[in-house]
């Protein structure tokens, strides 16, 4: 594992902040970040969650509840980790696969107040400290569905297009800044992201019927490599596929 090494020579260990770690991507980056030298603080809204990550990763983890979606749980965040140098925007996810004339107003709104306002919500409330630490990363989880479409995807698609957008036109209003915003955009990962966007734990091993798709170990090693580039490097963005898998829409399932 490479460790933090384009931060300023300090004594103490580089704080990462990581959105939605109590599972998936945000819990394996968590401890992949750990093990790479930063200190991180977990977030995200199951508390118990957070505290078994905490007892696994030791001295070098915390947790604070925070729903992205409430303006008040953010500010708390924020102003509890004034010395923050690296945010993961991981909290996210699909609800349903509706077509666009049938959408679910509840669930679009969700996906749009989680990963778009949120996402936006979290980075304005850190951008502060992420600056002044001098060596700043911003890293957003977009998707494979923040650059394509899919029949059934409308609300969820939607959404990450807009978090990729907001990702872009940060990274153009922050140059000359000393921060780095880094876009990660996954295609399947086996995570619980199925489970709650299908409700059901069957239909989600459905969807990865006949395919290896990415481990959430596969992205947090990704996104740890993407932030201990030394600070003149900049990964824009890394969009990570499984081997069977060529757009948001075309997999190769292996026939049984
Ligand atoms: P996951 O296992 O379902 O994790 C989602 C995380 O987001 C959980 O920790 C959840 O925590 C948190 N979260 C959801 N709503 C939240 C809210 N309002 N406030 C705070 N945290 C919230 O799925 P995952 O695959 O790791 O997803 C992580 C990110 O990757 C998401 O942005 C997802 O859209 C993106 N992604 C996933 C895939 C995939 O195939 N798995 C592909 C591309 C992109 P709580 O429920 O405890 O709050």
């Amino acid at each position: 594992m490479t460790t933090p090494m384009d931060t300023p020579a300090s004594a103490t260990r580089p704080t990462a902040v990581i959105t939605g770690a109590s599972s998936g991507i945000g819990a394996a980056t968590a401890k992949a970040l750990a093990a790479a030298g930063f200190d991180v603080v977990v977030t995200a809204r199951r508390v118990e969650r957070l505290e078994a990550l905490v007892a696994e990763i030791g001295d070098a983890a915390r947790a604070i509840r925070c729903d992205v979606t409430s303006p008040e749980d953010v500010a708390a965040l924020a102003a509890a980790v004034p010395h923050a140098e690296v945010l993961i925007g991981n909290a996210g996810g699909a609800l349903g696969v509706d077509p666009v004339l049938e959408f679910d107003e509840d669930q679009w709104r969700t996906m749009w107040e989680t990963n778009v306002l949120g996402l936006a919500r979290t980075v304005r409330a850190f951008a502060p400290q992420i600056e002044a630490s001098g060596n700043g990363r911003i890293v957003v989880i977009t998707s494979v569905a923040g650059h394509q479409t899919y029949p059934g995807g409308g609300g969820y698609t939607s959404a990450k297009h807009a978090a990729a957008a907001v990702v872009d036109t940060l990274r153009v209003e922050w140059l000359g800044k000393p921060v780095r915003v880094i876009e990660v955009a996954p295609g399947m990962v086996d995570t619980e992201f199925s489970t709650v966007r299908l409700g059901d734990e069957e239909k989600a091993a459905a969807v990865y019927d006949g395919l290896d798709p990415l481990t959430a170990d596969d992205i947090a090693e990704a996104i740890t490599w993407a932030v201990t580039r030394p600070p003149h490097m900049t990964v824009a963005r890394l969009d990570l596929f499984p081997r069977q898998q060529g757009s948001a829409r075309d997999v190769s399932r292996r026939q049984s």
